[in-house]
């Protein structure tokens, strides 16, 4: 289907313009018309009638850890009492346990769990301490087989000796490099955290890393990360980035919650991109960003969920419905994001590639940007979509997988969980 018309739905970029009894035309791949249904429709093009649907741009999940899309189920193999036990004896044993086999299906599986929720663009963040070398070329393929773009990175740390630091340094520098044009996936320097890099560590990061390679890093998530960068006498979490010469307004700083004064001051400073993760932020009990001192920041999922519009929810409600700039959060920010790895996406206009995410729920009440975000809230209600379209291509439509054999594949994704959580009791 190179050409094709979607009819009758409500279209917005979610904070400049909104469209009622809208149409969509799109042409290999990209937006070629957005008008009015009436204005729109042809006899001699394939149209889909959306029936007063709503039609939003394909959605942006900034942090993401797909290496986590088959734990769910797996129990710790100790006490999860504190931040640095839940990474201990859950996660960074899961994270040794991944092989070639269950890295891919875990990126495939939730990849799969993204665009059901609309998802298109992913900046994921990948850990696999005994599989380094060619993860990310694996994390790649599955990127392509399903159809969403994305900037992936390994998460460095020191916490498997200098030797293999060296090995995960490579292996985030050669995929950048051998992606830095790629329209659709990209790459970025991937940092555990501060508290996982020793001074040693950091300083070799700082005298191997290209000046251009954007950092995504997980920064004040737990005090635990805070008080390491005071001990070793910085100001804190991105304090220490900063003296390491590693932060600009390219870095990726997940989570933000323990900060110092100094840490804030040079957020407002340099304007790294902050995501919050608050989901995660409430499993881990770590606490919740200040939005009043950081009020530019986008959301994300941290592995927990492939659903941004359910995180969106979540956040509203944790924030007991004060949330200023909703529309800025989940839209326009995302927008600005995309449009710096991906020029011609990220954006529902004409001459940009058509990636589309169209809601199950049909607006039955008056509908405009005022208020559109409350038909979010509690209309779509981090619902699954009725269909996800990326570079013009159907993805997901009606509950079903459109390019994929989704069943095939989850056999072979529950042939690689058998032997993952095998391997991981052992
Ligand atoms: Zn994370």
């Amino acid at each position: 289907m190179t050409k094709y018309i979607l009819i009758n739905a409500t279209i917005t970029d979610g904070f400049s313009f909104l469209i009622k009894d809208g149409a969509i035309e799109i042409e290999n791949g990209r937006i070629v018309c957005i008008g009015k249904s009436d204005d729109l429709w042809q006899t001699d093009v394939e149209t889909i009638d959306l029936q007063g649907r709503l039609v939003l741009p394909g959605l942006l999940n900034p942090h993401h850890h797909l290496y986590s899309a088959l734990a769910t189920g797996l129990a710790p193999i100790g006490p999860t009492t504190n931040f640095k036990l839940i990474l201990e004896n859950l996660w960074w044993h899961l994270d040794k346990t991944m092989d070639a086999e269950s890295i891919y299906y875990s990126a495939i599986h939730g990849l799969i769990q993204s665009v059901k929720y609309g998802v298109t663009t992913i900046f994921d963040h990948h850990a696999s301490m005994n599989a380094v070398g060619g993860s990310l070329e694996l994390i790649e393929k599955a990127f392509r087989e399903i159809g969403v773009k994305g900037l992936l990175c390994y998460e460095i740390s020191d916490r498997m000796g200098e030797e293999q630091l060296q090995v995960q340094l490579d292996e985030n520098i050669n995929f950048w490099n051998t992606h830095r044009q790629d329209p659709h996936i990209q790459g970025m320097l991937g940092l555990h955290a501060n508290f996982t890099l020793g001074e040693l560590s950091m300083a070799m990061i700082r005298d191997r890393k290209p000046e251009v390679l954007p950092i995504h890093i997980h920064c004040g998530e737990d005090k635990a990360d805070y008080q390491y960068c005071v001990d070793y006498g910085y100001d804190g979490p991105v304090d220490r980035l900063n003296k390491f010469g590693l932060l600009s307004k390219d870095s990726f700083l997940a989570h933000c919650i323990h900060l110092s004064e100094k840490d804030y001051e040079l957020i407002r400073e340099i304007q790294p991109v902050v995501i919050s993760n608050p989901e995660s932020n409430a499993n881990n009990n770590v606490g919740v960003m200040d939005i009043l001192k950081i009020p530019k920041y986008v959301l994300g999922t941290d592995g927990m969920t492939g659903n941004i519009l359910g995180t969106m929810r979540s956040h509203f409600l944790q924030g007991n419905g004060k949330i200023d700039n909703p529309l800025d959060i989940q839209f326009r920010w995302p927008a600005e994001l995309i449009q710096r790895f991906f020029p011609d996406a990220g954006a529902l206009k004409v001459g940009k590639r058509a990636d589309l995410a169209i809601t199950n729920y049909i607006p039955v009440t008056d509908i405009n940007l005022d208020n559109l975000f409350y038909h979010l809230i509690f209309g779509v209600q981090g619902q699954p979509m009725y269909m996800t379209i990326a570079d013009g291509i159907i993805l997901y439509k009606d509950g079903a997988m459109q390019t994929i054999d989704e069943q095939e594949i989850i056999q072979n994704v529950k042939n690689a969980v058998r032997k993952l959580h095998k391997n991981y009791y052992e």
